[in-house]
């Protein structure tokens, strides 16, 4: 048997077998408690029986239409169902499979409606894993040394990291737009730059979230300079931060959104939503592929949708997000090693930090492990891996969050003994 490569790095020693609601259960029959969520995909909980029912259902009649080839009804009715529930004005979609399919046509896509050639991107950000994504992801040099040369057309100005700069939110605002707009005076000018990508809460970067003022400063730029706005809604869209979209808490518009992960509870899909006007300017064939818009992916992003909606997990993340912050908060309290606690709805991350405030990777990495051993599973994000990240399913109740939080407390206290 041909060994896995050791280019795959696991976080926890688990082999799953079956996953139902927070719960993923292991071969050796041991339960977990998932505070992962499959990279803050299952938001819908391991398995949800809609979601499996649509599966079964739409495999039975037609598992591969080929939306170039022919059309099919799963791919219509979900198109239609997320108008409900997209940005106005976004009124046109196209689907791929994974978020970085979904920011490299994003990309191709602002290049081709401005006909600009350059995008800024901001300091901390994942945007994906091929060569136009890597070029734009710069929350750790791994995902980029090594790949050289990278595309050309990518400037990044700086996000407002409060926490790692040791500033207030206002100061790292105020810092990160007049840099901004330092970018855009010597680095790209307004005539060459076709967007700005950014997501609402830095995911692998490390859990931060935007701000107001930082994405209104963003908005006025855009509209001033014809630059779009790009949301990457990949982590933080479908309800995962207690609104349906990251970018609805700071009020501002999107010009065009990515969305992946949450929408289709687990099988390969995301979509690209723009204006028609914007998506007209595009050459007709000159994106897509084989299996984007699947026939089950769609079905399972249909399902997705009814239990997101009929669940209410938009407002279940931001209930269950308030208790589990609170609770986090308190064992902060207690623990000079946890320097900050915080993210939106049901998107936390706990930064470990050294006794002088530097990145603590080491201690994030035995909580993490510690968690693993006592049946939580957790990951790690930021630059440096001392940002230990709680993603539960969207379906997570109280009793879980509390179930979650004793465990917490257990591993770090077994983490940095
Ligand atoms: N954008 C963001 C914000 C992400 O968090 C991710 C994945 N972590 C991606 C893009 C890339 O998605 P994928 O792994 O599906 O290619």
């Amino acid at each position: 048997m041909a060994e896995l490569s050791p280019i795959l790095k696991q976080a926890t020693p688990v082999l799953a077998e079956r996953g139902e609601g927070v719960y993923l259960y292991g071969e050796d029959g041991r339960r977990y408690l998932d505070f992962t969520a499959g990279i803050g995909v299952t938001s819908t909980g391991h398995c949800h029986p809609r979601v499996v029912e649509a599966v079964r259902e739409q495999a039975g009649k037609l598992i591969h239409g080929q939306y170039t080839t022919v059309m099919h009804r799963p791919l219509l009715t979900l198109s239609e169902r997320l108008s409900e529930v997209l940005p106005e004005g976004l009124d046109s979609l196209f689907y791929v499979n994974s978020g970085s399919e979904a920011v490299e046509a994003a990309l191709r896509l602002t290049r081709h409606a401005t006909g600009r050639p350059n995008v800024v991107v901001f300091h901390g950000s994942f945007h994906g894993r091929t060569i136009g994504a890597a070029t734009m992801t710069t929350s750790a040099t791994k995902f980029r040394a090594g790949f050289a040369p990278l595309m050309g057309g990518v400037v990044v100005s700086p996000f407002p990291t409060a926490f790692r700069y040791g500033w207030s939110e206002e100061e790292a605002t105020r810092f990160a737009l007049r840099e901004l707009d330092y970018t855009l005076q010597t680095l790209t000018s307004p005539a060459e730059t076709a967007a700005f990508f950014v997501e609402p809460v830095l995911g692998e970067g490390g859990y931060v979230p935007a701000n107001s003022a930082f994405m209104r400063g963003l908005r006025e730029r855009a509209d001033r300079h014809g630059i779009l706005l790009v949301v990457d809604e990949v982590q933080t869209g479908f309800g995962r931060t207690g609104r349906f979209w990251g970018h609805d808490h700071f009020d501002v518009g999107s010009d065009v959104l990515i969305t992946a992960k949450g929408l289709a509870s687990g099988f390969p899909l995301s979509a690209i939503a723009a204006s028609r006007d914007l998506m007209a300017k595009a050459w007709p064939g000159s994106q897509g592929g084989t299996y984007g818009g699947n026939a089950v992916a769609c079905a399972a992003a249909l399902a997705t949708l009814d239990v997101v909606q009929s669940e209410g997990l938009v407002e279940n993340a931001a209930t269950q997000g308030a208790r589990l912050r609170e609770g986090l908060a308190k064992v902060a309290a207690d623990v000079s090693a946890i320097g900050d606690v915080r993210g939106l709805g049901l998107m936390l991350g706990n930064e470990f930090v050294d006794k002088d405030g530097n990145p603590d990777p080491a201690a994030a990495a035995r909580v993490q492990q510690a968690a693993s051993a006592a049946g939580l599973l957790l990951l790690t994000c930021g630059a440096a891996g001392n940002v230990v990240r709680m993603i539960p399913p969207l379906v997570v109740n109280a009793d879980q969050i509390d179930e979650g939080l004793g465990l917490w407390r257990e591993a770090v206290n077994a983490g940095m003994s």
